[in-house]
């Protein structure tokens, strides 16, 4: 059988007092695609913190690729993992934000070489070729050396994502990309998802607010509420066929 390419374990997190998450398992396997779905501070961003290791669960385990996120084996013995194997798994970790973080003093092209020339390494012709094709699929072939303040913000999430796709993950997140753009350009950032996500080969996290978009490209969909995942299964079963009475009153505020 396929192992999973993401598992959370009972994982509990909180802040202080306050409980976030109150254990969360998923199973999500390779090529699958899973939107979040939920009501704001039910937890969402903070599961995919956590996958970026950005925020450390209070208790249980999060394997990414067969590799636990924050223990690590020495001499026999498990200990806390150390900045190195955290960098490991981080690689297998792609993410794109609400905003977009480009270095705005560098060309789109440079934005998207950057990380392969100084993280992973390869040569700089080889960051470029990966890097042009990239930008190619997002539909930028033709602005590599514009900068970022010379695009749209449609245009700059889709740079973000060609950025994040050039690093090759095996999980890509999304978190609420179209939240922070106007009306008008959010057809054309979900468009470019949707092309990756057919194409198949990596995991993809989704929480988004868009539910005909999750309907069309998520195999699951989750309903996170107050730190529980209150309901699960295919988009349509959670999304249209549910009778949990706090998914339905949530869907009626986006439907
Ligand atoms: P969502 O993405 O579903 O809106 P979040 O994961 O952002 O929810 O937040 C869930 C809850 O955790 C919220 O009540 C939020 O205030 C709280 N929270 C998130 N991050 C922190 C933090 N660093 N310190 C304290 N509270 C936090």
């Amino acid at each position: 059988m396929t192992e999973p390419i993401v598992q959370f374990k009972d994982v509990h997190k909180s802040f202080g007092d306050t409980k976030v998450l109150k254990g969360i398992d998923l199973d999500i396997f390779p090529a699958e695609k899973v939107a979040v779905i939920g009501p704001s501070g039910s937890g969402k961003t903070t599961i995919i913190r956590m996958l970026m290791t950005l925020e450390e669960p209070t208790s249980g385990d999060i394997i990414v690729d067969g590799q636990n996120l924050w223990k690590m084996e020495k001499d026999g013995k498990e200990v806390k993992a150390n900045e190195k194997h955290l960098r490991e798994i981080r690689g297998d970790i792609g993410m794109v934000f609400q905003h977009f973080n480009l270095f705005p003093h560098m060309t789109i092209l440079e934005n998207c070489m950057t990380a392969p020339i100084h993280v992973k390494k390869e040569d700089k012709n080889t960051a470029r070729e990966r890097s042009i094709e990239m930008l190619d699929k997002v539909g930028l072939g033709d602005k590599l050396d514009s900068y970022p303040n010379q695009l749209s913000g449609g245009q700059k999430q889709r740079v973000a994502m060609a950025r994040a796709l050039v690093m090759r993950p095996k999980v890509m997140l999304f978190d609420e990309v179209t939240s922070a753009l106007d009306p008008e350009l959010v057809g054309e950032v979900l468009e470019v998802i949707r092309d990756i996500a057919k194409e198949g080969e990596m995991a993809m996290i989704l929480v988004t607010h868009e539910m005909d978009f999750a309907l069309d490209v998520a195999d699951k969909v989750l309903f996170l509420d107050e730190g529980v995942i209150a309901e699960q299964g295919s988009a349509s079963e959670v999304i249209e066929h549910s009778d949990n009475e706090r998914l339905t009153s949530f869907l009626h505020r986006f439907r």
